[in-house]
Formats: structure tokens, C-alpha cells, sequence
């Protein structure tokens, strides 16, 4: 069974043909980040019209990769949302389009469950039940992934640790987006130099915040600048980075063992963050659990997780018509398992 998978919920124009539901025939990203990269983030009206532009050479570099013409899909699948409605409108319309004129079934994925699948294409013998860590530039959150579907256990209170990545980054002067700049240049800074707050580390639920370690953050480079004196840049990106990473950690560990789960996964772009897997990985090892995380390609965003997320839907004959819609603020209530 292949199915052509389209994303477009942010700054990637992103194509992919899966098969069977684990297997990548092709996995094609074009990256918007340089055109954004002057603006200091992601401009929508930009991000629709680089869309445009970009989709039709993407599916068709998808296919090509995959040695299959439209004759050889057997389903057509979308990210829907959330996302910005302008960028996700021309995945949607391309998916419709290519489901009406082939006359292919059109299935619809929340782009978080896309997000949570690449663990599935990284590790095919992964099975549910598994508790996964949701980082993300709009998502912190802790799920539990059961056989039946997607439980959220907690979130953000506040802002995504993706967004706490790339507003510290652009304090330090390190640019767009943050996360990988930090992450790289964190490796030669000393995470102890200064100590931020671990904010509900010790708190007995499985919800985050993340605003006031970037306020932390930010008022000590104000009051460095106050006094005239420079930054320590990399020292700074290490001591956020391992603040955060404690938490996420230590929270997702915990909520586990509370569930009596044996697996912990990580997904979305910040679990591409080197310290966050090999911190996961360590605490995973000392408490008897499995940690899973994809490759960084397939933490970010893509279209192949999209393309893992839907093969159970279509299965299942869960499929949507021609009046499907984006959602940009498509909630993750209970979404079928990929089991
Ligand atoms: P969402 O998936 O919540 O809708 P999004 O699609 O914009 O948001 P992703 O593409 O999943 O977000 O992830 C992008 C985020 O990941 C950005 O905030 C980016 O800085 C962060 N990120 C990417 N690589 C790293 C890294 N190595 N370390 C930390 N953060 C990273
Ligand atoms: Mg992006
Ligand atoms: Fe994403």
C-alpha cells in the first residue's frame, strides 16, 4: 500500500511516499529558512507563496524518488492542521485535487500525530503503549500512546520549548531558527556556568512552562548589557539548554513510571537536540526503560510522518471527502494508535 503524504502546516513544503506505513520510498523537504532567515522567523504570507510555488515540483521530486507514477498510489494523506491556514490551505487543496483527479482515498492527519509517528518509521518494532515527549515550535507536550489512541497527560502552560529555543537564541544574537544554533554552539559552553530555573521539575502532574527560564534568560542578558559587559554566549546557550532539558527529561521519566509504561519517545523538531536524546537516553537506561527518538530529519517537519500517521486511518476506512479543510488550531483530542 502507498501513500503520496503532503505537509505544509509551516515553513516546509514537504512531500514523501510510504509504504505499508513504515517504509520510506521517499521523503522530499524543501526548506523555506533562508527566505525567513532576514525576518528573524516565519512571515505566513511568505510561507503561502513559497507553498505555491514549491508544491508541484515537490510531489512530483516524490514520486520520481519512489519510481511510482499516480497509478501506483493507493491513497493520498495531509497534515491538516494546526499550522498557519494559508500554508496549510495549499497541502490541503494539492491533496484533493490529486484524491478527485486520480480518484484516490484522501485521509487527513493532525500534524502532532505525524510528529509522534516518525518513531514508528525509525523503529519499525516499536508497539504502543508508549509515553512520548512532544517537542516542538508549538508543542510541549507529555501523551501517553496506547493501542487505542493518543492521550494527552500534560502541556505547556505557557510557551512551547521550541519557542523558548529560538526567542533565548535570538537574545544571544545567534539567529534563525535557534534550536540547532544553540544546540551546536551549547557544546562549547559550560552548562553549569550559571544556573537557571527548573520550572515545575518537582511538581507532581505532567505540564511545563517555559516562559520564565526564557525571562530568566533574557533578564540576565539585560542586566549584563546594564553593566557594559559581554556575554558569554556559549556558556549561556549551555545553561538554558541543560535547564530545559532537565525538566523535559525528568517529567517525561516520571510520567512513565506513574503509567507503569516501559517505553519513552521524544518527537517533534526539539527532539532533535543532542543533549535532550542522550540526557533521555541515560535516565531511560537508569530507570529500566526503552528510549526511542527518530533521526533529526524525521524529528522535524516532514511528510513522511504524516504518510506513517494515516496508514492506520486508511486501514481503518477513516477517510475524509472533498470538503476537507485546514484547521489551524486542530486540537489533538483522541486520535487513533498506529498499532
Ligand atoms: P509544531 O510541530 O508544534 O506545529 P513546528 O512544526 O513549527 O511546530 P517543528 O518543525 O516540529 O515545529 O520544530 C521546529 C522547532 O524545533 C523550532 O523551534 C526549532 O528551533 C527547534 N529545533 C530544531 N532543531 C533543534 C535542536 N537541535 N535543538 C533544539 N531545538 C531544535
Ligand atoms: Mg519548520
Ligand atoms: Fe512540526
Amino acid at each position: 500500500v502507498n501513500i503520496l503524504a503532503l505537509e505544509s502546516s509551516c515553513d516546509e513544503t514537504a512531500a514523501a511516499v510510504i509504504q505499508n506505513g513504515r517504509t520510506i520510498l521517499s521523503n522530499v523537504i524543501d526548506s523555506q529558512i533562508a527566505l525567513h532567515q532576514p525576518y528573524g522567523g516565519v512571515v505566513p504570507e511568505i510561507a503561502s507563496r513559497q507553498h505555491v510555488l514549491a508544491m508541484e515540483r515537490v510531489i512530483a521530486a516524490a514520486l520520481q524518488e519512489a519510481g511510482l507514477d499516480f497509478d501506483g498510489l493507493d491513497a493520498v494523506s495531509v497534515a491538516y492542521g494546526p499550522g498557519l491556514v494559508g500554508a496549510l490551505l495549499v497541502s490541503v487543496s494539492a491533496a484533493k485535487a490529486i484524491a478527485f483527479a486520480h480518484d484516490l482515498p484522501l485521509i487527513g492527519v493532525h500534524h502532532i500525530e505525524g510528529h509522534i509517528s516518525a518513531n514508528y518509521l525509525a523503529h519499525p518494532d516499536l508497539s504502543a503503549p508508549f509515553v512520548c515527549l512532544v517537542a516542538s515550535g508549538g508543542h510541549s507536550h507529555l501523551v501517553k500512546v496506547t493501542k487505542g489512541g493518543i492521550l494527552t497527560l500534560g502541556a505547556t502552560r505557557d510557551d512551547a520549548v521550541g519557542e523558548a529555543f529560538d526567542k533565548v537564541a535570538r537574545a544571544l544574537g545567534l539567529g534563525y531558527p535557534g534550536g540547532p544554533l544553540i544546540d551546536k554552539i551549547a557544546k562549547e559552553g559550560n552548562p553549569d556556568a550559571f544556573h537557571f530555573p527548573r520550572v515545575m521539575m518537582e511538581e507532581d502532574n505532567d505540564d511545563f512552562s517555559f516562559s520564565g527560564l526564557k525571562t530568566a534568560v533574557i533578564n540576565f542578558l539585560h542586566n549584563l548589557s546594564q553593566k557594559g559587559e559581554q556575554p558569554d554566549v556559549a556558556d549561556l546557550a549551555a545553561s538554558f539548554q541543560k535547564a530545559a532539558v532537565e525538566v523535559l527529561v525528568a517529567k517525561t521519566i516520571r510520567a512513565a513510571k506513574r503509567e507503569g509504561i516501559g517505553i519513552v519517545a521524544l518527537a517533534g523538531g526539539v527532539a532533535s537536540n543532542s543533549l535532550l536524546r542522550e540526557t533521555l537516553q541515560h535516565a531511560a537506561l537508569a530507570n529500566g526503560l526503552r528510549a526511542v527518538y527518530p533521526p533529526p530529519v524525521l524529528c522535524t517537519d516532514n511528510a513522511a510522518m504524516g504518510g506513517c500517521a494515516a496508514y492506520p486511518h486508511l486501514m481503518r476506512g477513516e477517510l475524509m471527502d472533498m470538503t476537507l479543510n485546514a484547521v489551524p488550531d486542530l486540537q489533538l483530542a483522541e486520535r487513533l494508535g498506529n498499532d
